[in-house]
């Protein structure tokens, strides 16, 4: 289990997600930011400090924004 960022997250720069994050886990895609499901803690810092909501527990996910996931897999191993 890890924690995800979604739609909410596309073209939003500030990047607070990670400044928080301890493990230095969230990195810049193209359009938006990833968590590596790999070194995720679930600490939830990030979740805590977004500020548009775009981060979910994968739990929590709704189905809708089950593609996030994919992408960030996606992500994580292209790179
Ligand atoms: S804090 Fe939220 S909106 Fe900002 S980069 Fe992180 S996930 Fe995206
Ligand atoms: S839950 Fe914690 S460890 Fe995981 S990405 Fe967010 S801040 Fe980083």
């Amino acid at each position: 289990m890890a924690f995800v960022i979604t739609d909410a997250c596309i073209n939003e720069k500030a990047a607070d997600c990670v400044d928080v994050c301890p493990v230095d886990c969230i990195a810049e895609g193209e359009d938006q930011y990833f968590i590596n499901a790999d070194v995720c803690i679930d600490c939830g810092g990030c979740e805590a400090a977004c500020p548009v909501g775009a981060i979910y527990y994968e739990e929590d996910l709704p189905e809708d924004l089950r593609i996030y996931m994919e992408k960030a897999l996606q992500f994580y191993s292209n790179h």
